[in-house]
């Protein structure tokens, strides 16, 4: 059974639906990912790789897990920490904005976890998922060993990828945010950059400035989205450009890009070709985006995506 673990951080999420009344659920991107990648490929053995606190909003959490029929096996609990939180808004024009409290987070602790016993549960794995948002939480003093831990695993033949996934203000500085991406490119067989991610930090504005922005780096694989736009692919040499058609009722953007990363890579590890996941990958972000919130309904989403 091919397999893969997506490593970060999972948040409370509450949204106001009507006054006074706060709708709550679970997100993050490497989540949204996992969940979407195992609903729609059952065959694939999918993990998340995370820490919780002990309270009862931790334990609904994990039961969310078990649901969706991810893998637990490297959730960790710290007794002392709980789960990071945020609130979403969104205005009379349509604008979202979002409100954190994660700087204590449980999640935030992961390279404490990661011992011989994670390694060798996560060193089994064909990949290992690693956001930017997933970096950027990590304790600075931490990311050296986190790296080391990685290295580990790619020495035991896991392939490791990224998404920038950038996000400005989880950062202490544009230039604490580039070395971390660099050492990620660096090191990552997989990259599946957003343009955005790169528009701020590099000036980078175009999928094929970005393209060549990465090229120097030893990635075996290249896939760059931006949002309704081509999706441009970079593997053994080629690249190839895969059409996507605009979806016109566009209701909530949260969590495209997760769902399209976490369809594509099910769909590579169940041997599809780059442009054939390609095409599932964005059959599944143009369905997400069709519903608000960042994972929509499991019977929607098989409605669209398996009916
Ligand atoms: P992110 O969420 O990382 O910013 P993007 O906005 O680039 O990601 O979108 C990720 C994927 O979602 C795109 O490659 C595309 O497949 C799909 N997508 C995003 N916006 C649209 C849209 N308006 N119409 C159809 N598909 C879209």
């Amino acid at each position: 059974m091919k397999s893969i673990y997506f490593l970060g951080e999972c948040m409370v999420e509450l949204k106001p639906t009507e006054p006074g009344l706060l709708k709550q659920s679970f997100a993050g991107d490497v989540f949204n990912s996992a969940v979407y990648l195992k609903r729609t490929f059952k065959d694939i053995k999918t993990g998340f790789t995370s820490v919780m606190g002990t309270d009862n909003l931790s334990r609904q959490m994990f039961d969310v897990l078990l649901e969706e029929g991810i893998d637990t096996n490297t959730i960790y609990t710290n007794p002392e920490r709980t789960l990071g939180l945020y609130y979403i808004e969104t205005d009379h024009t349509g604008e979202r904005s979002f409100t954190y409290w994660r700087n204590q987070s449980a999640a935030r602790t992961i390279v404490k976890y990661l011992d011989d016993s994670a390694l060798t549960v996560l060193g089994e794995a064909d990949y290992v998922f690693v956001s930017g948002i997933s970096l950027a939480v990590i304790a600075p003093e931490q990311r050296e060993l986190f790296w080391q831990k990685l290295e580990l695993l790619k020495d035991q033949g896991v392939a490791i990828i990224f998404d920038p996934n950038y996000r400005a203000r989880l950062w202490a500085s544009e230039d604490e945010a580039k070395a971390q991406f660099t050492k990620a490119l660096e090191f990552a067989d997989i990259v599946m950059p957003g343009v955005e991610d790169f528009t701020a930090l590099y000036d980078i504005h175009t999928a094929e400035a970005l393209l060549e922005f990465c090229k120097p780096f030893q990635i075996q694989e290249i896939i760059i989205k931006n949002g309704p736009g081509v999706v441009i692919s970079h593997y053994a040499g080629e690249t190839q450009q895969h059409t996507i058609t605009p979806v016109k009722n566009v209701v909530d953007t949260t969590s495209a890009g997760d769902a399209f990363n976490g369809v594509y890579l099910g769909a590579r590890l169940s041997g599809q070709s780059i442009a054939d996941a390609v095409v599932i990958a964005a059959k599944a972000a143009g369905t997400v985006i069709q519903f608000p919130g960042a994972i929509i309904p499991a019977q929607d989403y098989a409605n669209v995506m398996l009916g």
